[in-house]
């Protein structure tokens, strides 16, 4: 066996349902349901830009995963299998054995099999595929938005960029705090569950990776559509709500990335249903506003004064 076999051995090769061929042969075979399409997504995760090279493995391997399930969520796609691409400086056992137990514990979680990829040497680089299935005309896609809809998000918002700041020294947080924070950053929680709800439910979906405002954005010009937001409705950590006077946290909220909370819209006539399935689901979900057919984006207080987004710091984020 050579050493490269024997790693994808040994740290990547696990059962695989719902494959018909899986790791060990030029490529996997899959069956894709009757009346389902198959959904492709691809997210690349690269040391130093997408995470510090010396995160704990454990978190990348997770995150890796985690955020391609993001994906499936918020097109209303159960998340099937997935493929690795990963390029390695050098061979550490210790580094690789968490690395894979992170990736897979998010794996068994959410019912992903890990069927193919490729390993290189090469800078730190982790390139994850994944593909889902969804019944044929029910994806959530970014230009089902209706003028009038509610907008909804999934939180808390912020966390995830209020742990990055506070670890790069750029915003003071205590011990404990950044602790509990950094969860959110190194573990994120995929809603797939809420993604596979939505397809009777929702007219658009989203899920935020690069921010509130910049993936609502989205939506809002693939649905060629404007919004008024109520940063009040916005669901925060108790961490977050501590610290929200704060211009830069009220960046993180609006414009801070990494959360892959799903934002959606849908018609007003549904919201006690989704609320009732946030409270089934155990999640924290707000109407945050309302899409308008006017194009741009207000975002008032508690005090329905027009929130100045450049003055919040915002822009740091474009
Ligand atoms: P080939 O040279 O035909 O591309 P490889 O030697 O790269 O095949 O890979 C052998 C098998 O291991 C293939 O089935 C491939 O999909 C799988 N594989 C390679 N790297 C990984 C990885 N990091 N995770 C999961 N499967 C992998
Ligand atoms: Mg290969």
């Amino acid at each position: 066996m050579t050493p490269e076999f024997d790693l994808i051995a040994r740290y990547f090769t696990r059962p695989q349902p719902h494959t018909e061929l899986g790791i060990g042969d030029d490529a996997a075979l899959i069956a894709v349901p009757p009346g389902h399409q198959l959904a492709i997504s691809a997210d690349m995760l690269v040391a130093g830009t997408h995470f510090f090279a010396d995160a704990a493995p454990y978190g990348i391997g997770w995150k890796s995963l985690a955020v391609n399930i993001s994906d499936m969520a918020a097109m209303g796609a159960e998340a099937r299998w997935a493929t690795l691409a990963i390029a390695l400086p050098e061979i550490k056992e210790a580094w690789l054995a968490e690395f894979s137990r992170g990736f897979f514990d998010c794996a068994d979680r959410f019912g992903v099999s890990l069927i193919g990829g490729d390993t290189t040497r090469g800078p730190l680089t982790i390139s994850v595929q994944i593909m889902g299935i969804v019944p044929q005309q029910q994806a959530l896609t970014r230009s089902g938005a209706k003028a009038g809809d509610d907008i909804w998000v999934s939180g808390p918002l912020g966390t995830a960029a209020l742990a990055l700041a506070a670890m790069q020294g750029h915003y003071p947080l205590t011990a404990d705090a950044l602790a509990e924070c950094s969860v959110a950053l190194h573990q994120p929680q995929p809603r797939a569950a809420l993604g596979l709800a939505l397809r009777q439910l929702a007219h658009s979906a989203i899920d935020i990776s690069d921010g509130l405002l910049a993936d609502l954005g989205h939506i809002l010009q693939a649905s060629q559509l404007g919004a008024d937001i109520r940063f009040a409705d916005i669901p925060l950590s108790p961490i977050t709500r501590q610290h929200i006077a704060d211009n830069a946290v009220q960046s993180f909220v609006l414009g801070g990335g990494d959360d892959y909370e799903l934002c959606f819209t849908a018609p007003s006539a549904k919201r006690e249903q989704i609320a009732t399935l946030g409270r089934q689901l155990g999640l924290s979900l707000g109407v945050i506003g309302q899409t308008r057919a006017q194009a741009g984006v207000d975002v008032y207080d508690a005090d329905n004064t027009r929130l100045d987004i450049k003055k919040t710091g915002f822009d740091h984020f474009q």
